[in-house]
């Protein structure tokens, strides 16, 4: 097994209410086997520590230094049994076992001969819409940049970063954006938690107002009673993110209803199973779903959409924009965003091809070992 840091600067300042991110450190998990087969995992997060508690670098030590231990020599095809071993060993460090899961599941796929997504019970769809985040900060940058993207008929769903300034401001900025698409577009917010509950409670109802559609985790994570208590005062629709960290708090809410929406995440949730008991937990709860993104790289967003793909309903769609907010390219074929959604491949496991050259180009260790050798 190794781990690849991979730093690739953005397109553009991505203003979160956490961190303001310039580059974007993909965290990428190769599993050999014995039998020849690769396969590949991501760990990517945002924001460095600011927004959870593994870090990039954190990711890979525990991975070398515990989880690839555990593994070796072990048979990669019993990947339940694998993934218990490393739940008994090592506590936490969801990104990680979501890493090494993906792989697995990759390199198993690609032994049987079919996509990943079969080995989660199979699609009902081939493409996922796919919203894209405004997140410059900018109103006038904000409306070009989704009318543009209307034009290329790539995004019509569009979800705004907020929580940086005062709500009335806030919304002001959001409203503008709204009244400039129209019906041609969804609006959206996220506040990433940044919001008080009397913020919270102003922020819904003016936002109710301007046309918005959705808004994801108000405030803090662990303020699961807060959900419930704004999800009763207000009519518009309330999504859960980081409040959610796999099928514990996923249940812990729907017990509460305490939200109309789960943005489920493989990273967040541990893992693809962990993500898929998640949407079922929803499922029987009668609360939609959403598919959300760490801003992973191809990896991780294949992975995704593969067991997103296989979600009975997806009512809100998905983010799973991460490779197109990056400057380079690391598959040999880019994934195929068209129509609004991002399509899925056919071919075996994750059914994408890697660019080993641009890998080497942006390993950090490689660029660090280059740099020694020019002094
Ligand atoms: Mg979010």
């Amino acid at each position: 097994m190794e781990v690849l840091l991979l730093d690739v600067p953005t397109i553009r300042p991505h203003r979160l209410s956490v961190a303001t991110m310039h580059h974007q450190t993909l965290v990428l998990l190769r599993l050999f086997s014995s039998d020849g087969i690769v396969g590949w995992g991501e760990a990517t997060t945002i924001g460095g520590l600011a927004y959870g508690g593994e870090s990039p670098e954190s990711i890979k030590i525990n991975i070398d230094t515990y989880i690839a231990p555990l593994l070796l020599g072990r048979d990669a095809s019993q990947i339940a049994l694998l993934m218990a071993l490393v739940a008994k060993n090592v506590q936490g460090n969801r990104f990680a076992k979501c890493a090494l899961e993906t792989a697995l599941c990759d390199a198993q796929a690609q032994r049987l001969g079919v996509p990943l997504s079969a080995l989660f019970g199979g699609r009902v769809r081939d493409s996922l819409p796919v919203a894209w985040t405004l997140a410059s900060g900018d109103t006038v940058r904000d409306i070009a940049e989704a009318e543009k993207m209307l034009d290329l008929r790539r995004h019509n769903i569009f979800k705004l970063k907020i929580g940086l300034r005062p709500v009335r401001e806030d919304v002001a900025h959001v409203a503008a954006i709204k009244r400039a698409l129209g019906e041609r577009a969804s609006v959206r917010v996220d506040v990433n938690q940044a919001w008080s509950e009397t913020d919270a409670v102003l922020g819904m109802a003016l936002l109710h107002d301007a046309g918005v559609d959705l808004v994801e985790q108000p405030i803090a994570a662990r303020n699961h009673e807060g959900l419930r208590q704004l999800r009763a005062k207000n009519k518009l629709p309330l999504m859960a993110d980081e409040a959610l960290h796999g099928p514990l708090d996923a249940m812990a809410l729907a017990r509460l209803h305490a939200v109309d929406v789960f943005a489920v995440k493989i990273t967040q949730s541990g893992g693809l199973t962990g993500a898929q008991q998640v949407a079922a937990i929803a499922t029987a709860a009668h609360i939609d779903l959403y598919g959300g993104t760490m801003l992973e790289g191809a990896i991780g967003t294949m992975a995704s959409a593969q067991l997103f793909a296989g979600f009975q309903a997806l009512a809100w769609g998905t983010e799973l924009f991460g490779p197109l907010l990056l400057t380079e390219e690391i598959l040999q074929a880019p994934l195929v965003y068209q129509d609004f959604c991002l399509q899925l491949p056919t071919a075996p496991g994750l059914g994408i091809a890697l660019d080993e050259e641009r890998l080497d180009f942006l390993r950090r260790d490689k660029k660090a070992a280059a740099v020694f050798a020019m002094q």
